[in-house]
């Protein structure tokens, strides 16, 4: 299939992108790494009668770390340059956890953080890593800047907070403080797919290994990634050589409310937060009580 007709435009900054989104409100549409968007027109599911290349917006392509120590990623960074730069390893593993299941190798070298998050497929692995490390995200509109939190940024399946005219400028994620261990669990059809579900932790622990607190993310399991923060609150205050994960898989399965597709049933996918969030855990470096 090809797709419709559309007129190419490649603006060299925001604010000459945000004239063309205003100039043409009915079919302009931003084009990132095209890997969600180019095969949705080739289909014809999407016919955008203009498309506004943000590849020459060079503010958008910026990986820097600002004055408080944050992660500021502009919306055009690729899902591999996360993965190779050294800032990311060692302050926030997290993302390198989940972000290297992101499709294959040639869509990542494409794709974008800020693409992926537009496109809000359930299933992305960045809003979840968005939503477990409590990024921010810097919209540039007609109306000026604003900043919106990453649990109110995804609305729900392929809806953001986004209104008209508006793009997503940069990604900010906080500074690392105290120790942190991670996991990452999910389960595709097959390596590269797009997750049936998945889960990502974070513990807080102090010098002894003692759990001060805990963060809890599934995503491709209801319309949008969900924090279930309070199922690891029996965690607090214990060894990680002493939680039973099996209890927590339990507690993550039962808070859930996960949808059925073509792809997988509700029922299915409650097994699989089951599963997913036991092997973050162990993942985390969490021994299950007794082994
Ligand atoms: P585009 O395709 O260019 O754009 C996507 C949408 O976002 C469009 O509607 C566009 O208008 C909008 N948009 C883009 N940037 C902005 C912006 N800055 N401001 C406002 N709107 C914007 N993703 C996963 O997360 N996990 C997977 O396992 C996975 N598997 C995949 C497998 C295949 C075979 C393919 C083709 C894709 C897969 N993807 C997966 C999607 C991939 O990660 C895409 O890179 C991503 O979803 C879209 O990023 P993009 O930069 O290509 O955006």
């Amino acid at each position: 299939m090809k797709p419709s007709a559309f007129v190419y435009r490649r603006p060299a900054g925001i604010e000459e992108a945000l004239e063309l989104l205003r100039q043409h409100p009915d079919d302009a549409r931003v084009i990132a790494g095209g890997q969600s968007l180019v095969p949705a027109m080739n289909l014809r599911m999407a016919t955008p009668g203009m498309l506004v290349d943000l590849a020459g917006v060079k503010e958008l392509s910026a990986l820097e770390l600002d004055g408080a120590g944050r992660l500021v990623a502009g919306a055009m960074v690729a899902h591999n340059r996360f993965l190779r730069d050294e800032r990311v390893k060692s302050g926030w593993p997290a993302i390198g956890l989940a972000v290297r299941h992101v499709a294959h190798e040639q869509i990542r070298n494409r794709g974008t953080i800020g693409g992926s998050l537009c496109h809000a497929d359930p299933a992305a692995e960045w809003a979840a890593v968005c939503l477990l490390l409590d990024a921010e995200m810097s919209l540039a509109g007609p109306q000026g800047a604003r900043s919106v939190a990453a649990d109110d940024f995804v609305r729900g399946v392929y809806e953001t907070a986004l209104k008209p005219g508006e793009i997503l400028s940069r990604i900010r994620f906080p500074a690392p403080l105290g120790r942190w261990r991670w996991g990452f669990h999910e389960i595709a059809r097959r390596r590269g797919d797009f997750a049936l579900a998945g889960a990502l932790v974070g513990l807080n622990v102090d010098e002894n290994d003692v759990v001060q607190a805990g963060r809890l993310v599934v995503f491709a399991v209801e319309d949008r990634a969900r924090r279930l923060d309070a199922a690891l609150s029996t965690l607090i205050g214990r060894g990680i050589a002493d939680i039973d994960t099996e209890l927590i898989g339990l507690s993550a399965a039962a808070s859930v409310d996960p949808r059925s597709d073509m792809h997988a049933s509700a029922d299915q996918r409650c097994h699989l937060v089951h599963s997913c969030v036991t092997h973050a855990l162990a993942g985390a470096g969490v021994r299950p009580a007794g082994s």
